[in-house]
């Protein structure tokens, strides 16, 4: 088991979410990609025994991929609040990460 993440540095640089862990690794995100990817139950919809919740197809704006704050919660977790106000959606140090490795589909 590795060390847990710990973030040195974050921020929003242009069109990306650029986080420097204490590890030295880089990780650099598109805020599209982090906005449709949003972990909260809003947008990911729940699931419970009984019943099957799907979210409602998103409208995004513009202001939906535009970062209005970064708050880091709780020592694992970035609360990221958007531009048009969306503020739910928490995103563990190790999704961040894995998002990061992964990359991007060709278009
Ligand atoms: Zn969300």
């Amino acid at each position: 088991m590795s060390a847990p993440l710990a973030l040195a540095d974050v921020q929003a640089i242009g069109t990306e979410l650029a986080i420097r862990w204490r590890d030295g690794r880089e990780s650099f995100l598109p805020l599209e990609a982090l906005r449709r990817n949003c972990p909260c139950a809003l947008c990911q919809g729940e699931s419970t025994a009984t019943t099957t919740y799907s979210p409602k197809r998103k409208d995004y704006s513009p202001e939906s991929f535009v970062v209005r704050s970064i708050q880091p919660v709780g020592g694992y977790a970035l609360q990221i609040i958007w531009a048009d106000g969306h503020a739910t959606g928490l995103y563990p140090y190790s999704y961040l990460l894995s998002l990061g490795e992964e990359s991007p589909p060709p278009r």
